[in-house]
């Protein structure tokens, strides 16, 4: 079957609102986004904490899993090391520009960051024009957040278009009151499918957990797998299971490292 064939069977699958199965974990890969996934969302992206509970669970279950354990998230990589600290988990920062293989090898595309340096300034000029929104430079991709302002996220995603419509090789990624500019090439779907090809991830069944639209790209490439997608929380989606919460998605991961652990 071609690849386009496949992609619109992801597109058609129902959200099934039972919860997912339980998991082997030594024949699963476990694909994890963070914020409104693993922890609540917050009005800015510095005020989150990752509890001493959660840590514990992820490197349970990065064990149980034989390493096979990745975050992917829209943070740049050296934030999601500051907020799991001490740890250093294998991870796909800024929707894959950054990716921190098993090995701790790093894939860096840095193709654009003389084009996102130009766009820099007209970033802070429209954030400044909208009460409630600010910049989060990323580096290598660049965050415009409204959460307090969601009634001008569209005047904002027109002028951001308009921006963009003459530069190649970047487009505009919309998540949860925040529009993106980052390469076209970055999504969650192409990094988690970067961790598929190498080991200990590869030939196992892709396990994929997240709340938002940019996580539709890892649900699709998870349904090709025939893996477990699951969306956190409400709101449409291609992901075949659903937990209702961060909370409840934290406790069904918990409830894994607990079986392992019976005697
Ligand atoms: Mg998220």
């Amino acid at each position: 079957m071609n690849s386009s064939r496949n992609a619109s069977r992801a597109r058609s699958v129902i959200l099934d609102p039972t919860l997912p199965p339980a998991l082997c974990l030594q024949a699963s890969a476990l694909f994890l986004d963070v914020d409104g996934t693993l922890l609540p969302l917050s009005a800015h992206p510095r005020e989150v904490e990752v509890p001493a509970s959660l840590l514990e669970t992820l490197n349970a279950l990065r064990d149980l899993s034989g390493g096979a354990l990745a975050l992917v998230s829209g943070r740049p990589q050296a934030t999601l090391d500051q907020l799991f600290a001490p740890e250093c988990f294998a991870l796909a920062g800024q929707h894959g520009t950054e990716r921190r293989d098993a090995v701790g090898n790093l894939h860096i595309d840095r193709r654009h960051a003389e084009t996102l340096a130009r766009l820099r300034p007209l970033a802070g000029e429209l954030a400044a024009g909208i009460p409630g929104a600010f910049v989060e430079d990323k580096g290598l991709s660049i965050a415009i957040h409204a959460q307090h302002a969601q009634g001008a996220l569209a005047r904002l995603r027109h002028l951001l278009e308009e921006a963009l419509a003459t530069e190649t090789g970047l487009s505009l990624l919309e998540g949860k009151a925040v529009l993106e500019i980052r390469s076209v090439q970055a999504d969650k779907g192409r990094a988690l499918r970067a961790f598929m090809a190498e080991p200990p991830f590869r030939g196992r069944l892709p396990v994929y957990l997240g709340d938002d639209v940019t996580d539709e790209s890892a649900f699709e490439a998870v349904n090709l797998e025939g893996g477990l997608s699951i969306k956190v929380g409400p709101g449409p989606s291609v992901a075949r299971f659903r937990l209702a919460s961060p909370d409840a998605a934290v406790s069904w991961l918990t409830g894994h490292v607990r079986l392992e652990e019976r005697p």
